[in-house]
């Protein structure tokens, strides 16, 4: 339960980032980069398509920019082996592949990608040998209905802003229903009790989410402070790495 514990803390940080995303007229996947050794948060990142125009803004690419302002290239490696992505969203495949030449040391997802997801949804760059760089681990599910129910509250604001206005049907916002979880695409059983714990196999089993309640209070509200305090985190993060390196 301890390890099902920190992955709860740290996606909660990564929703209310999508939440402030979600907010600011993104596509609301966000994430959090967290040294494993010292469970600190080191850079992180929200989509960032529309206000930089560019396709290729993904959470992703945001994170790893803030990492490379304090890591010096032939350290990158090393450095992300002792990292864990904390992401809404599975990493698509550009991104799935980013991550495995640069080490990552695991990847903990929400949803899945139904369409572009590289890290079991359509392909698994994670775990094959025909891709540049190590293999990882990837743990999906973590607090899934949060990440799909901001994509759901985004659709329904883009249809409203939409010039030529859907029919009603289409603009219901779906609170109650939420696709199978199909955890054996991603993790194995034993891998899945490991993580969330022997009492929550029954969810494997039944294709369901391993935390009882959709955390609304997390997601239904505006999360105005969390990029002030992440940056404070990333800033911290960095003047650490520059003590440690000039005590060596
Ligand atoms: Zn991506």
């Amino acid at each position: 339960m301890a390890l099902a514990n920190v992955h709860l803390r740290h996606m909660e940080t990564a929703l209310r980032l999508g939440r402030y995303a979600l907010d600011h007229g993104e596509t609301p996947v966000a994430c959090i980069f967290v040294h494993i050794p010292t469970d600190q948060i080191v850079a992180f990142g929200m989509n960032d398509t529309n206000r930089s125009l560019t396709g290729v803004a993904h959470a992703e690419f945001m994170g790893i920019e803030q990492i490379r302002e304090f890591v010096s290239p032939d350290e990158l490696v090393p450095f992300f082996g002792d990292i864990a992505l904390y992401v809404t969203v599975e990493p698509c495949i550009m991104c799935a592949s980013a991550l495995k030449q640069l080490g990552i040391g695991k990847v903990i997802f929400g949803a899945g990608n139904d369409r572009f997801g590289g890290n079991g949804t359509v392909l698994s760059i994670n775990q094959d040998s025909c891709t540049l760089g190590g293999k990882h681990e990837s743990i999906p599910g973590v607090l899934r209905r949060e990440a799909i129910m901001l994509l759901r509250y985004f659709y329904v604001r883009s249809n409203e802003k939409a010039p030529k206005p859907r029919t009603k049907g289409e603009r219901l916002l779906d609170k109650e229903n939420f696709p199978p979880m199909q955890w054996q695409d991603y993790i194995d059983r034993d891998s899945f009790a490991q993580e969330f714990g022997d009492d929550k196999i029954a969810c494997y089993d039944e294709k369901t989410d391993w935390t009882k309640d959709v955390k609304w209070a997390l997601i239904e509200q505006r999360q105005d402070g969390i990029l002030e305090e992440l940056k404070q985190h990333h800033y911290q993060f960095g003047l650490w790495l520059k003590h440690k390196k000039v005590r060596r």
